[in-house]
């Protein structure tokens, strides 16, 4: 009986090692893809990350979800296009920071002011000992050009839109621009409406960021695409704060906001599921359009934020 046991017990701790294996190897799978010469992005557990290579080494925009991803981002982007000498977060969210503290302390984290006040807000706990070294440390409100080994890259903020804070990168050179998650490819976005979100806000946003000069567009999740491709986005943005409007006009509940919209740029969207943590799909930003047209939600309190 207690050899059975040892051997159940053992076979069990295979199993347990093999999906540790596998879970690993989930998290650390990146894919690298070539957009100019100088611009590479990078797809994995996350947001997608861009890469830009300079005379004097690289400027990578967003650091995915965990550390160790960091650490295979830092190699990755070395490999491409030299050391790592600035890191750029296009928003507070986990999926595009929590790779910070691979880097190295010291190195320039910028972001808009209103990105590290959430960080400082409601992610606090992460950002202890070692990682706080590499939160944003240089910040801006509106917008900022940093200039690295002969190339410029041009940091925005557009407006609100994913949440109040997010900024968009423009690879000036190289025409292509990172929307962070102002922009989601192909699937449902995440509405952030405690930090500062907007249905209402966000094409017009869109628009700010659509006058930008660029023939290249790295969403913030989603394959690479152009400025079709945010225009359709933006249009889908359009329908779903019709619908808001419409809810708050009407005084209609949200089961009946949910059963009766009328959106269809959202054919073929991919749903993003995150077990116990979310659910990013139809029912979700037709709620968030409700929620926020109907005043059902509760801000994030930040110093300086309305
Ligand atoms: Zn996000």
């Amino acid at each position: 009986m207690a050899r059975i046991a040892g051997w159940v017990g053992a076979g069990l701790l295979l199993c347990v090692a093999i999906l540790a294996i596998y879970g690993y190897g989930q998290v650390v799978s990146l894919d690298v893809a070539r957009i100019t010469d100088d611009v590479h992005v990078i797809y994995g557990l996350g947001g997608n990350v861009g890469v830009l290579r300079s005379d004097a080494g690289s400027v990578i925009v967003d650091t995915m979800t965990f550390p160790m991803q960091g650490r295979e981002l830092r190699e990755r982007a070395r490999a491409i296009a030299g050391p790592v000498q600035a890191v750029v977060n296009t928003h507070h969210h986990s999926d595009h920071t929590h790779g910070n503290p691979a880097f190295a302390a010291g190195l320039p984290v910028i972001s808009t002011a209103k990105t590290r006040a959430y960080l400082d807000a409601v992610d606090a706990e992460f950002w202890q000992g070692e990682a706080a070294k590499t939160l944003p440390g240089q910040t801006f409100e509106d917008s900022h050009t940093l200039e690295v080994g002969g190339k410029t890259v041009r940091l925005l903020h557009p407006g609100p839109g994913h949440t109040d804070g997010d900024l968009v990168a423009l690879f000036v050179e190289d025409r292509v621009l990172h929307t962070g998650d102002l922009f989601f490819n192909g699937r449902y976005p995440n509405i952030d409406l405690e930090a500062g979100g907007s249905v209402q806000e966000w094409s017009a946003t869109i628009d700010r960021v659509l006058a930008l000069d660029f023939d290249h567009v790295i969403p913030g999740h989603g394959p690479v695409t152009d400025a079709d491709g945010l225009r359709d986005f933006q249009r889908f943005m359009q329908q779903l704060a019709a619908v808001g409007e419409e809810a708050a006009r009407t005084g209609r509940s949200l089961v009946d906001t949910q059963g009766r919209a009328t959106l269809d740029a959202d054919a073929g969207y991919e749903v993003l599921a995150i077990p116990f943590v979310m659910r990013l799909d139809r029912d979700f930003v037709l709620r968030r359009a409700w929620e926020e047209a109907t005043g059902n939600f509760e801000r994030i309190q930040i110093p300086g934020g309305e």
